[in-house]
């Protein structure tokens, strides 16, 4: 069965509003990404409550129904335009424009395959980096239905090594080294699931080799950190609850170090939320089951 409160905890109904308070009160996050962290989070809260009434059969498909994907759009649409003023004029027409279009179509979009973000683009005139955030919001819980998807456990062990999420193979998106032990776990981009991983080696590629691994911080702010991979050449963002002071929800510190993904994209490396060129697998393990 379906736990009641997975939803509340894989968008962050736990810890979402001390971290929120934390920012305010030390006042380095710009106050509308803030806001907007907290209504996203209250809206996939509720997506998902919407969808939980039953658990997902064993051969659920991973692309929501048609209806259900074009309210959660206009919905998340409306709440991303409502905190966001610079990004009216972006979605305007988006969510009437993307429910015209195939859900199998949008779900490929929305894990950032690159035809079927052109397409969507094309059709609904938003931005292509614009209608990538609206669609993994939005369609996001019902991925985390799907799949199962469930928040950091300390008792989970890192191995086997997985650079995929093991709910629904999708790519990490960030990842945070819990307190009271620096045990890292990634948050994966397309369900919310988070797993555990190896602290000393690259969520990309799995390279354990410390000479080849390195991280920076801006000063002041040693909480949150990138690592980079000089193998693979792509970075992982990582906060650290132990130097932030208490626990943390990875979509809002996404959103507040977006600064340590402009620094390392000049260095020349790429977040391991995107695809590469020598991952051609990536789309094929997400459209199957998972290893669950
Ligand atoms: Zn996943
Ligand atoms: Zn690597």
């Amino acid at each position: 069965m379906q736990e009641p409160d997975r939803g509340h905890e894989v968008f962050g109904a736990p810890v979402l509003g001390a971290s929120l308070q934390r920012y305010r009160r030390e006042g380095r996050a710009a106050p509308e990404l803030l806001s907007l962290a907290a209504a996203l989070a209250a809206l996939q809260v509720e997506l998902h409550a919407e969808l939980t009434d039953a658990p997902p059969p064993q051969d659920a498909s991973p692309t929501p129904p048609a209806d259900w994907a074009a309210d959660a759009l206009r919905r998340t649409a409306d709440v991303v335009a409502a905190h966001s003023p610079q990004s009216v004029p972006a979605l305007a027409g988006f969510a009437a424009g993307a429910a015209k279009l195939e859900t199998g179509l949008l779900a490929a979009a929305a894990r950032g395959e690159a035809p079927a973000v052109a397409e969507v683009a094309g059709v609904t005139g938003a931005a292509p980096a614009v209608a990538v955030y609206v669609l993994r919001a939005a369609l996001q819980p019902h991925l985390a239905w799907r799949f199962g998807a469930g928040s950091a456990c300390a008792g989970d062990l890192p191995f086997p090594v997985r650079q995929y999420c093991p709910a629904c193979g999708g790519r990490p998106l960030m990842g945070k080294h819990t307190e009271p032990d620096g045990h890292r776990f990634l948050r994966c981009t397309l369900c919310g699931h988070e797993w555990a991983y190896p602290r000393m080696a690259c969520p990309a590629c799995g390279e354990s080799e410390q000479a080849k691994l390195e991280s920076f911080f801006v000063t002041g702010d040693e909480g949150h950190r990138a690592y980079l991979c000089a193998t693979c050449k792509r970075y992982t963002k990582v906060s650290d609850e132990r130097l932030l002071g208490g626990r943390v929800y990875l979509p809002l510190e996404d959103m507040v170090t977006l600064h340590l993904d402009d620094l390392a994209r000049e260095r020349g490396y790429t977040p391991v939320s995107e695809d590469g060129p020598d991952d051609p697998e990536q789309g094929r393990k997400v459209s199957q089951w998972g290893e669950r």
